[in-house]
């Protein structure tokens, strides 16, 4: 399976998992009061978790008073007919990296209607162009060695890249060929780490800058996000972003962008007047999917508390030696409650839910401490005695 049967990936796995351990380990040195942090924010988690039908009511009211538009849609395929309709066709969509996204098959949603949709964090644009699965929820392409990377961009960047290519000369070419998306496209589209609902506003932290280029250069920015994100007030969402970027070992990160409105100008006579540089629609649809269901089962609600920091795949035994392929849309055992009530997929749930060891040491490096072994055990009582959560 995956990698346990491929040398150099698992020697891909094994680099990424050491350099990960030995960073996380001196950011939380740097900045000890992340700890402390964490632990109030499970509390703010399992708060918004409680009520995030309020709290998604509250940021669509708070995004319209800032001249955005904001939808809720209570399964894919509702979310799925609202962005297409607001894309349109024949145009060309430059999109971050969202796991909501993955989820509802947005990307090849939006092509099949005849789109040119471009993922542009870089391990996502190389997942695209090889038309694989992404193997990490953050480092989408963490199993593709550069010299795989030198033969696709041969291939799709129509430049040649010899195998030993140095990994500057591939990111640049990467940059170059996407600088112009970026500023042609009719559409971005992105996710957000976390909302605020009494501003309405979208937290998004990268590193890259493609975030920032993708909600600010074209003239409409379409926001994806799953309900679980919302929490109450800007100063919750700061906390849960701090954590986020710190157990995601961005330690700081280049870019968060904090984005709540269209782009607008008070500058003359002080009329605001929409749509000045940056984009002049901006709509955000939230996300259901099975996520209310989801948070009225008391043990496996913990699923909606994750961060998507991605910190326990790096501890998961069973991810170091299989990557991407423990898991569905989401990797390891917090994949499997997210297969059987997210997805559905119960037949993917159960092979996820008896292939975790339930050996705890995600737990122990969860910022929120999601109890993942009890959530995994839970889900399999309920397979085995066909009460699976509908
Ligand atoms: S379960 Fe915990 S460690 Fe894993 S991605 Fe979610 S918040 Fe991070």
């Amino acid at each position: 399976m995956g990698a346990a049967h491929d040398e150099r990936l698992r020697l891909a796995l094994s680099r990424a998992i050491k350099s990960f351990r030995s960073n996380i380990n001196d950011a939380l040195k740097k900045f000890p009061h992340t700890i402390k942090l964490a632990e109030e924010v499970r509390g703010i988690k399992e708060k918004a978790i409680g009520e995030m039908e309020k709290l998604s009511q509250q940021a669509c009211e708070a995004i319209e008073a800032n001249k955005g538009k904001a939808y809720i849609a209570g399964t894919p395929e509702e979310a799925l007919s609202i962005i297409a309709g607001l894309v349109g066709r024949q145009k060309l969509i430059v999109k971050g990296k969202s796991m909501t996204s993955e989820e509802i098959g947005l990307r090849e949603h939006l092509e099949k209607q005849g789109n040119e949709v471009y993922e542009t964090d870089l391990g996502e644009f190389i997942i695209q162009q090889m038309a694989s699965k992404p193997m990490h929820i953050l480092s989408p392409a963490i199993h593709v060695p550069r010299e795989d990377v030198a033969r696709l961009f041969t291939k799709v960047l129509g430049q040649e890249f010899s195998s030993d290519a140095e990994i500057a000369t591939l990111v640049s070419a990467a940059r170059d060929f996407l600088r112009d998306k970026f500023f042609r496209a009719d559409v971005g589209i992105s996710g957000a780490n976390v909302v605020a609902a009494e501003t309405g506003t979208l937290f998004i932290i990268e590193n890259e800058g493609n975030i920032r280029l993708t909600t600010g250069a074209p003239p409409v920015h379409i926001a994806l996000v799953g309900m679980e994100k919302l929490v109450s007030t800007l100063n919750d969402a700061y906390k849960v972003s701090e954590v986020t970027w710190r157990y995601a070992n961005y330690t700081v990160p280049s870019y968060v962008s904090l984005v709540s409105g269209p782009s607008k100008t008070g500058d003359i006579e002080k009329v605001t007047t929409y749509g000045a540089h940056g984009p002049k629609e901006f709509h955000v649809i939230f996300l259901d999917g099975g996520r209310t269901e989801l948070a009225k089962h008391t043990l496996l609600r913990q699923a909606l508390y994750c961060l998507r920091c991605g910190g326990c795949l790096y501890e998961c035994p069973v991810f170091a030696v299989t990557a991407g392929h423990f898991g569905d849309k989401y990797f390891t055992g917090i994949g499997a409650v997210w297969a059987a009530i997210i997805s559905k997929d119960i037949e993917k749930a159960a092979s996820l839910a008896y292939t975790c060891l339930t050996c705890g040491r995600c737990k122990e490096r969860c910022p929120v401490k999601i109890d993942v072994p009890e959530m995994v055990i839970e889900l399999r009582r309920l397979i085995a005695d066909d009460e699976r959560p509908k």
